[in-house]
């Protein structure tokens, strides 16, 4: 056992401070991480302050993981030490039902293993503790391998804003000469737009925030809509293939089934702890749509996104925190101020005395 320097949450109302956590010694299938950079996900809100109900604390969250191996078990194949590496939204899963048979472990029929605030089905059920901490042990299994050629702390939002909106894109088939509508410009909606632009689609950005105009733009989007404008959204209709929805609270999502042509797909990834509004079945029926939800994405195809990303030199746009900044980063991230990910320097922890050495601990960057 080793203990962890982490920045974890006690209830919902605490915020979060300073704290340690046990982590496992490297079994034979395990890797060991000193965590350089970790993403602040709305999700991670979501789950500190209790809005979805059920979370176990102490928790320590952060699933954007990236760091550099400090120690590999006996029988890991394809990681040694000094690798830069990632770490997503998963650490385990069952591994033999069909999803996981099928590289869809994040559809895992018995429940994927979170990296935070789950129960590690493999170690006695403790609760998974994540990102925000000095280091991580993860079977190699659910491990990813970093493009050297990418700012690595930009690189970290790719493990699960990344993932979550190139899954859906790829879903869809997204190619040259689709139109692809992105509502909401936070983390998710941010990547979704680099992430179809390198796909070759048109791209147009529903907001709610008039000022982030000239920065959609700037991110490569084709179009901004202003969503609270009535007349601009009416103009809209039947103009796109594919929309992904990434609203962290409760919308109506009607208008923007009637802005898609025929066949064409809505894909909500935003989980508001408020209930939606209906969706209109008639429209759904008039247009031969699909309305669906995704979960983040398997193991294979989080590699095959850093890998195309690499190869496209997309990266998340970031504003580096440091620890003691996380309570505000949330509220900033809560009030839509951020352009357009928070990524903690993990740097910033206090020391925990008995964790893995960071080896060459990186450059503290400015914020
Ligand atoms: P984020 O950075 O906070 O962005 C959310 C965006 O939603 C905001 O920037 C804002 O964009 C828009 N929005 C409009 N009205 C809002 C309101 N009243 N409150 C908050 N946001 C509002 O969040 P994120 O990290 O991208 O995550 C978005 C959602 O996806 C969260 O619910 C998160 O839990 C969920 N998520 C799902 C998955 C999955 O696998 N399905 C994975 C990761 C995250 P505008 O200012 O442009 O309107
Ligand atoms: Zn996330
Ligand atoms: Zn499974």
């Amino acid at each position: 056992m080793t203990t962890a320097s982490a920045y974890a949450a006690t209830s919902p109302t605490s915020g979060l401070s300073a704290s340690t956590i046990d982590r496992r010694e490297p079994e034979a299938d395990d890797v060991e991480i000193a965590i350089d950079y970790c993403g602040l996900c709305h999700s991670d809100v979501h789950a500190v302050r209790g809005e979805w109900g059920g979370t176990d604390y102490p928790l320590a969250p952060g699933h954007e993981i990236v760091g550099r191996v400090t120690q590999v078990g006996e029988h890991v194949s394809g990681f040694q030490e000094g690798d830069l590496v990632g770490v997503g939204c998963m650490v385990d899963s069952c591994r033999v039902c069909a999803s996981c048979q099928d590289g869809q472990e994040q559809y895992c029929e018995q429940g994927l293993t979170p990296t935070y605030g789950g129960p590690d089905r493999r170690h006695d059920g403790v609760t998974t503790q994540g990102g925000y901490s000095s280091h991580i042990v993860v079977n190699q299994g659910y491990v990813l391998r970093v493009p050297e050629n990418l700012d690595p702390a930009a690189v970290a939002p790719l493990l699960c804003a990344g993932v979550t909106t190139y899954s859906p894109l790829r879903y869809f088939g997204v190619k040259e000469g689709d139109s692809v509508g992105v509502v909401g410009l936070g983390g998710l909606g941010h990547m979704a737009v680099k992430i179809a632009k390198a796909m070759g689609a048109t791209v147009t950005v529903f907001t709610t925030s008039s000022s982030k105009s000239q920065a959609a733009h700037e991110l490569g989007a084709d179009n901004v809509v202003l969503s609270t404008d009535e007349e601009a959204m009416e103009e809209m209709v039947y103009s796109f293939n594919f929309i992904v929805d990434t609203v962290a609270a409760r919308h109506d999502l009607n208008p923007f089934l009637a802005s898609l042509k025929r066949d064409g797909g809505l894909v909500q990834l935003g989980l508001p702890s408020d209930e939606m509004p209906p969706v209109d079945p008639r429209i759904l029926i008039r247009r031969r749509l699909s309305y669906l939800g995704s979960n983040i994405g398997g193991i294979a195809e989080t590699q095959e996104m850093l890998d195309f990303c690499a190869e496209h030199g997309v990266v998340s746009e970031i504003e580096m925190v440091k620890a003691d900044e996380l309570d505000e980063a949330y509220d900033r991230m809560v009030a839509g101020d951020v352009r357009y990910r928070f990524v903690l320097d993990n740097s910033s922890l206090p020391e925990a005395g008995q964790g893995a050495s960071r080896g060459d601990a990186p450059a503290g960057r400015k914020a």
